[in-house]
């Protein structure tokens, strides 16, 4: 059983307002997407990484993050595309096109997301040994609102069946292609829907029969994304040292 994770630094987060992106500023000194590929090339159920960073930033990632920290399992690095799906699915075909031997399983991950777990990828793929999808989440504290365009509220869901999504999201590999796949082919249309794809879940939803299963994650792996999240991951991060 082979499972590829795909670990995805190509935004450019212009919520962080800052020059360099969000997923290499420095986090007690190394560059933040370090932390969440710690965990992946540490994990012994992972066998291969693909990691997808802008076009500028290949020749960084390979010598600066992938060479200096000695991230044996990043096998290859991707250049993405203009929206986050777009990246999942240049990530997607390179794995397909590899020369070796096919995934089975992948792991899909925002490396703007450090405080992912072990315990959390063994979460994902004990629920992909009944289930062919599954996403990472938690429970929602707060209630939640659902909004129309004029700022008014329209609903509010029972907030016990409300979870907030994270990464990593994990896949059967075949469903997650044929899926992404899909959407590419499709991708003038869904737009033109006013769709949004913000999340991988959401593509195995909308173009194959199969049902996502929840799977707990942690409130502290956060995604990092605007500047007041960085002296929380410091926070964490002094924590965890202790
Ligand atoms: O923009 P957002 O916060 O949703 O990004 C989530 C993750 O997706 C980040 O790790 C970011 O680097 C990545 N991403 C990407 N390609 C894009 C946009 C976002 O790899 N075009």
């Amino acid at each position: 059983m082979k499972v590829v994770a795909i670990v995805l630094a190509a935004g450019v987060g212009k919520r962080m307002h800052s020059d360099v992106a969000k997923q290499f500023l420095p986090l007690q000194s190394r560059p933040l997407i370090c932390y969440s590929l710690d965990v992946f090339n540490n994990s012994p159920h992972v066998d291969e990484i693909i990691l997808v960073t802008g076009a500028d930033a290949v020749e960084y990632c390979q010598k600066e993050i992938v060479e200096k920290y000695g991230y044996r399992k990043v096998s290859r690095i991707a250049v993405g595309g203009k929206e986050r799906y777009h990246s999942v699915w240049k990530g997607l075909q390179m794995s397909f096109d590899s020369t070796e031997e096919k995934a089975d399983y992948v792991l899909i991950h925002d490396g703007a997301r450090p405080f992912v777990s072990e315990e959390i990828i063994e979460r994902n793929l004990e629920a992909l040994k009944t289930e062919r999808a599954c996403v990472t989440g938690m429970p929602s504290k707060d209630t939640v609102k659902i909004a129309t365009e004029e700022g008014f509220v329209s609903g509010t869901p029972n907030r016990s069946l409300v979870w907030l999504i994270q990464t990593p999201q994990s896949f059967e590999f075949d469903i997650a292609y044929e899926a992404y796949r899909k959407l590419i082919e499709s991708e003038e249309e869904i737009l033109s829907q006013g769709i949004q794809v913000t999340d991988d879940a959401m593509v195995v939803e909308h173009f194959s029969k199969n049902r996502v299963k929840l799977v707990e994650g942690s409130y502290e792996n956060i995604k990092i994304t605007t500047p007041e999240d960085l002296p929380i991951a410091e926070c964490f991060l002094e924590r965890m040292k202790k």
